[in-house]
């Protein structure tokens, strides 16, 4: 990304209005081994309260966190918060009481089966589930995908896998993704309108793949990617929104 910098500057000079789509975990904020571990730095924070009270920004942050969870994480004013992929916004209409059951039963199915091993534990979100196996044996992670192909396969096509690093989650079929709701989003900026998404996982494939005339950056060392552009680690994130922050004053 930055030896790219004069082209990305001049696309950000050049826009209307800019659409900044940030990924949270691995993309803000390092990775941990409990999610519940991962908070975002007062530096990274700073950043986004610039970019946030900016006249010409929309910020979003795109989580696979439930929103409250994202929003309580950053706390930053004037952002827009998304969870669950970017299903979760503000005013959206609750799930069908029938896809909260079929998750349920889906949920207790695979913890039945899973929880017992070594290495593996469920996340539950309320409305997705998450198995994690960043601890497991290779022998675990075998079972383990067997357990979630089989569970999925009975639930479809109410429920979806979304594979992440070292997790699956398990989401109703309704929860679209990232790119889906990018698109959406992208539609209400004020036009022209520039997006741009940072994202670190498989999950953001996605809003790459919707946004190909945007600055899209794939986080970390991942070789396949739809982003146009790549940046190594949080603390790069953060240096290419200052730089953003720059620009745009
Ligand atoms: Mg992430």
């Amino acid at each position: 990304m930055f030896e790219d910098w004069p082209r990305v500057s001049a696309r950000l000079k050049a826009a209307g209005h800019l659409g900044l789509f940030l990924d949270f975990d691995g993309t803000l904020a390092p990775l941990e081994a409990r999610p519940e571990d991962v908070w975002l730095d007062r530096r990274t924070r700073r950043v986004l309260r610039r970019l946030a009270r900016h006249r010409s920004v929309t910020l979003w942050i795109i989580s696979g966190r439930r929103r409250a969870d994202a929003r309580k994480r950053v706390g930053v004013r004037g952002i827009h918060y998304a969870g669950l992929h970017g299903w979760e916004r503000a005013g959206k209409t609750p799930l069908p009481r029938r896809v909260r059951r079929v998750l349920t039963d889906a949920k207790r199915q695979l913890a039945a089966r899973l929880e017992t091993l070594p290495g593996a534990w469920i996340e539950d979100k309320g409305l997705s589930f998450t198995f994690h196996y960043r601890g497991a044996s290779n022998g675990t992670f075998r079972r383990a995908r067997r357990e979630v192909r089989k569970v999925s396969e009975r639930f479809r096509p109410d429920l979806r896998v979304l594979p992440g690093k070292k997790v699956w989650e398990v989401l109703p079929a309704e929860v679209q993704g990232k790119g889906a709701a990018v698109l959406a989003l992208v539609a209400q900026f004020p036009q022209p309108a520039l997006a741009v998404y940072v994202g670190d996982d498989a999950s953001d494939e996605s809003a790459f793949r919707a946004l190909p005339d945007g600055i899209t950056v794939r986080v970390g060392r991942q070789r396949s990617t739809q982003a146009r552009f790549r940046l190594r680690n949080p603390e790069e994130v953060r240096e290419f929104l200052a730089k953003i922050v720059a620009e745009l004053s």
